[in-house]
């Protein structure tokens, strides 16, 4: 399939409509071509601005009063200039009202067609799968509220909705909380799941019992303990983790552990030295302290920049500057920045120090904020 077949079927593929195998090389297509992708991307960021839009625009008393005070006006004095501008201020008012309204119809019918995916499909690539009461050996639905489980030989991959696939690994479980087009949600009680996602941020959500992964448009693997503790490694793009407040940015190459009761520790790259790690654990989880933390700091290497990153705003006072320094020495500061600026959360500064880190924005991300 090539990227004019593909582009001519992304509106049916988001209808859901397509048979298996066509949506399957549309999917493949997608996978490894870029523009494609920006195209899928550009539907899906439509289509959830779309549902954002107000249900209905109803029209203020004061708007309709107003009106008709200028409608008596204009009748009664119909030959002055000024008024002669208002009127057509008027006009303009109005048909950009019913522009609006037609719009938020238009809207509210394509969703309307297109929000019939309340369940996802999954798939066995090995042995067999428990979904809600049944047993899948093949295909199967996933369906808000059930419970998909693999066992100790079985593998299964789930399809994201339209926006990716998530493939469940064995021992896992899991259960589809929300399918909606702004809300793709499950929570991962135990196991191990990898996802594909290639949607605008903030559409795909994991709840594990310690944290929540939200999908900033990537691919990662999480694997959640029997004791609800998690691991998330990021292979490309972003996730963020958050939990009561705490959140950690993790991007492509690094690694980031949850705990019950913590929520998210420090993303660090997986290549980090032993001593690095270990230090980090104890100061996220085990109550380190600063001499954990000096520890960290004097292990750490320049690739380690996101660490020390996430650090400077967990820390205050002396402990901040420690950790700035450590940051400076290893990645000079951009230009225009300075310590005390830095230190004290100046914001253009801060937006230096991230641009200069690439923990910047991704440009399609700028067509989502649009
Ligand atoms: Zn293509």
């Amino acid at each position: 399939m090539n990227c004019n077949d593909v582009q001519q079927l992304l509106s049916e593929y988001l209808d859901g409509n397509l048979p298996t195998q066509q949506r399957e090389a549309v999917l493949a297509h997608i996978a490894q071509c870029q523009t494609c992708n920006a195209e899928l991307r550009k539907y899906q960021a439509l289509l959830v601005q779309t549902t954002r839009l107000p249900k209905a625009i109803t029209p203020s008393r004061d708007l309709w009063n107003g009106i008709a005070n200028r409608i008596d006006q204009t009748e009664q004095m119909q030959h002055s200039n000024i008024i002669h501008r208002e009127s057509k201020t008027f006009w303009r008012n109005r048909v950009l009202a019913i522009a609006a309204t037609v719009l938020v119809m238009v809207g509210t019918f394509w969703i309307a067609t297109r929000s019939s995916v309340d369940a996802w499909n999954v798939a066995s690539l090995s042995g067999s799968i428990s979904v809600g009461s049944s047993q899948v050996t093949s295909e199967g639905k996933l369906r808000v509220g059930e419970v998909l489980q693999t066992d100790a030989t079985s593998r299964a991959r789930v399809e994201v909705g339209l926006i990716g696939h998530v493939d469940v690994e064995p021992n896992s479980r899991l259960r589809l909380i929300d399918a909606s087009l702004t809300d793709h949600r499950l929570t991962l009680d135990r196991g191990t799941i990898q996802a594909t996602i290639w949607a605008p941020p903030r559409l795909f959500f994991v709840e594990t019992p310690s944290a929540l992964a939200v999908d900033l448009g990537c691919a990662y693997t999480l694997h959640v303990d029997s004791a609800g503790s998690s691991t998330l490694e990021v292979t490309s793009g972003w996730v963020a983790l958050e939990f009561g407040g705490r959140e950690s940015i993790v991007p492509a190459g690094n690694v980031c552990a949850t705990r019950p009761g913590f929520g998210p520790g420090t993303p660090h790259r997986e290549d980090a030295s032993g001593t690095f790690k270990h230090a980090l654990t104890t100061y996220d989880f085990e109550g380190g302290g600063a001499d954990a933390l000096h520890t960290v700091l004097a292990n750490s290497r320049n690739m380690d920049s996101i660490t020390l990153w996430h650090l400077l705003f967990r820390e205050t006072g002396e402990q901040r500057a420690a950790v700035y320094d450590r940051l400076a020495e290893l990645v000079p500061a951009p230009e225009g920045v300075t310590r005390e600026g830095t230190l004290s959360g100046d914001r253009e500064m801060i937006k230096a120090w991230q641009k200069h880190l690439n923990l910047g924005v991704k440009p399609w991300w700028k067509f989502w904020q649009m």
